[in-house]
């Protein structure tokens, strides 16, 4: 049973001020929109996270929490940071480029830190999977002082877009095109389309792979988090942990605490909303170019895939414009 008595806890604890130059008022006006109730800025260590916080904490709104954080950058790539107060931006040794994943949590142990895996399967040069390797990443999960980021909101929405958006439409509109047509069935290009299509396909599955595969990570770490990722405030909220606590939270402290109490966690993903008991969709943030591009340019990093895909699109296009066949995509 629930205790109706009990107090549900909205976090974000994943976003970034300074490294696109966000505006501060912005980002808490976006913050108060999303109903947070806790936020943690966790900007990297090369834009001085402890400005960020500076500024952010000199106008806090009332009731809502700020954790002070950074996104660390060590020998097992991108690893949040989580304190109850602003001492770990003096903390020189933590904050230095490539810093051993070893001597980090070191210095969490003796600060009383909170340390989490950022986004475990995201950018091949940032991950903690593809910096150590799933063997060695699994034993420093399962040596308890790193938790997981189980929800990074870049990668989420990036999955959606890649899933179901017009991006993967107009291409999968162009293979359904060349594979069903009469004429262009019988010709090479029906091969061609047949082997980007599932090119394609395992792009987009690698995709969700690597979203659930931080899903189950998080399952073998003593503690998880979830966050937006955002860069900018308007994507502020999309990433959400969520937890059920006895009483009220009212510092970064007791936050952090209850945190690391699995049992009090009942949601980490996009932000959802309950309509009714049981009934939810989805809040409808857009995406900006800009981050669509950056996502294209992390796939084709993962996969090389998509390049290929565009490339072979361009002279597919070109081979038909040889053939005068105008009309063939006029629907793109
Ligand atoms: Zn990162
Ligand atoms: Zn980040």
């Amino acid at each position: 049973m629930i205790n109706p008595n009990k107090i549900i806890v909205k976090a974000d604890l994943h976003s970034h001020l300074l490294e696109k130059k966000t505006n501060p008022k912005k980002y808490w006006e976006s913050a108060l929109k999303q109903g947070l109730d806790v936020i943690a800025i966790t900007e990297h260590v090369e834009y001085n996270p402890g400005k960020a916080f500076e500024i952010l904490n000199s106008i806090k709104p009332e009731n809502i929490i700020l954790i002070p954080g950074m996104e660390l950058n060590t020998s097992a790539g991108h690893v949040l940071c989580f304190g109850a107060n602003e001492n770990i931006y003096s903390l020189k040794e933590l904050v230095e480029v490539g810093v051993p994943i070893e001597k980090a949590i070191e210095i969490a142990k003796q600060n009383n830190l909170l340390l989490s895996l950022s986004h475990p399967w995201g950018y091949a040069k940032d991950s903690a999977g593809y910096r150590l390797g799933r063997q060695k990443m699994n034993h420093l999960i399962e040596q308890g002082f790193v938790g997981v980021e189980a929800f990074n909101g870049i990668l989420g929405y990036l999955s959606y877009y890649i899933f179901d958006s017009g991006f993967i439409k107009v291409p999968i509109k162009v293979f359904d095109f060349v594979e069903k047509n009469k004429i262009l069935k019988r010709t090479p290009l029906k091969s061609v389309s047949l082997k980007m299509r599932n090119k394609m396909l395992k792009t987009r599955e690698k995709f969700v792979i690597n979203c659930a595969m931080a899903i189950e990570l998080g399952q073998k770490a003593r503690f998880v988090t979830a966050g937006s990722d955002a860069h900018s405030a308007d994507r502020i909220g999309v990433g959400q942990i969520r937890l059920r606590v006895g009483k009220k939270i009212e510092t970064a402290s007791e936050f952090l605490i209850a945190l690391k109490q699995k049992q009090n966690i009942i949601w980490t993903g996009p932000d959802l909303i309950e309509e009714k008991p049981g009934v939810y969709h989805k809040m409808k943030q857009t995406i900006k170019k800009k981050e669509l591009l950056q996502g294209l340019k992390y796939v084709a990093m993962q996969t090389k895939n998509v390049l290929s895909i565009t490339r072979n699109l361009s002279k597919l296009k070109a081979r038909f414009k040889k053939k005068k066949t105008k009309d063939f995509f006029a629907f793109l």
